[in-house]
């Protein structure tokens, strides 16, 4: 069997919605369509992936280099040793030949979204759901039924009152979700609080919240919203400074005693060794957030567990960042603390299937082979064309 080709493009967003940062208004994604020569139903057997959300498309390095090392090396070179499916592995690898180190967000997100996308047509091959075949290959087999997943909601868009976000937060609640997060730092803070205590009134008490800063703060401005959320005890408080100032994480964990949460912003095992090294992040209680598409994929995404076991670190304190049925793969499959969710926004690119069901803050799993986009009918189209399958 064989690859035969891998086709990227690039879609955009159309999200007016904002985080403290930065709003979605220009925001595109790449979608990747592995082709193989399998066929089933008269049909070739093709794997799909996107790059998650809040990093534009990165075609221009898969058409340099990923793709064409995956189509040009033996097809032999990238099968298991059964013969008989692709080994996600020795893509990997061959993408990665002739790489220089470090400088990973480059090329991290290229190389994990083809990655991810051979792992879904490798799960179809062996038609299984992908959170099987993780739960087999990284988890002792253990195959949940459903997993706890979390709204990340509470965006800023314009007009917005706090009743408007109040409102959203009921709708949450009501669709079967325990655990929402806000966006805080598009406001000033008492402003923020404001939103906060109004939200609360709607969740009922702390552990039902977090709140995201996407990265918004400098040192006085993140000890100071450090300062005003402590007495909230809530979830986690998410990326209040830049994703690369340990320092800064670690005086922050030094005066917060609640949880902290990042990650997304970070593309290497590497990046997330200096994170718990010397960010100050504590095993007992923060949360690790590795959007795994962009971060070279599924088996780094199993490397960086294997360093943080090493660490003290479980399985539970992580929450793959991405609110797409990918993450939400992974989070079954290693058997992590839990997934995120999008509904609603994101348009074609957010959500899970579109038979999801959520029952007490957890979604029930689907059985469809692969990641399961199938299900998706608006994403499936865009992936469908560009497989021409
Ligand atoms: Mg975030």
């Amino acid at each position: 069997m064989r690859i035969v080709d891998i086709r990227e493009t690039a879609i955009p967003l159309k999200s007016k919605l904002a985080n403290s940062s930065f709003d979605f208004t220009e925001m595109t994604t790449s979608v990747v369509a592995v082709i193989t020569d399998v066929v089933r139903g008269g049909k070739p057997v093709c794997g799909f992936a996107f790059n998650s959300t809040g990093r534009y498309a990165c075609g221009a390095p898969m058409r340099a280099r990923f793709i064409p090392r995956i189509l040009a090396a033996e097809p032999e070179t990238l099968i298991d040793a059964s013969g008989g499916n692709l080994d996600p592995a020795k893509i990997f690898t061959c993408m990665m030949r002739r790489e220089k180190a470090g400088g990973h967000s480059e090329r991290s997100i290229a190389i994990g979204t083809i990655e991810v996308a051979v792992w879904d047509v490798a799960a179809k091959i062996a038609d299984k759901p992908l959170h099987h075949l993780l739960a087999e290959r990284f988890n002792d087999g253990k195959v949940p039924g459903n997993v706890f997943c979390y709204v990340g909601g509470g965006w800023y868009w314009p007009g917005q009152t706090i009743k408007d976000l109040q409102d959203e937060m009921r709708r949450h609640l009501d669709a079967g979700y325990t655990l929402v997060k806000m966006k805080v730092g598009g406001l000033p803070l008492e402003e923020d609080v404001r939103r906060l205590e109004a939200v609360l009134k709607v969740v009922g008490s702390s552990e039902h919240l977090a709140v995201d800063a996407n990265c918004k703060f400098d040192r006085a401005e993140a000890l100071r919203y450090a300062k005003a959320l402590s007495p909230f005890k809530l979830r986690w408080f998410e990326e209040p400074c830049d994703p690369l100032d340990f320092a800064l994480f670690a005086e922050l964990a030094s005066v917060y005693a609640a949880p902290l949460a990042a990650g997304e912003n970070l593309y290497s095992t590497q990046d997330v060794e200096n994170l718990v090294r010397f960010g100050g992040f504590r095993a007992d209680r923060d949360i690790i957030q590795i959007d795994p598409p962009q971060a070279y994929g599924i088996g780094q995404y199993a490397r960086t567990l294997d360093m943080l076991a090493r660490r003290g670190w479980r399985r539970r304190s992580l929450f793959p960042h991405g609110g797409n049925q990918m993450s939400l793969a992974m989070a079954a499959g290693f058997g992590l603390g839990g997934a995120e969710s999008y509904p609603g926004v994101f348009g074609d690119f957010g959500g899970f299937a579109d038979d999801a069901r959520v029952e007490n803050g957890a979604i029930i799993l689907s059985d469809r082979p692969g990641i399961g986009f199938e299900g998706q009918a608006a994403l499936y189209r865009i992936m469908r064309e560009l497989a021409g399958i």
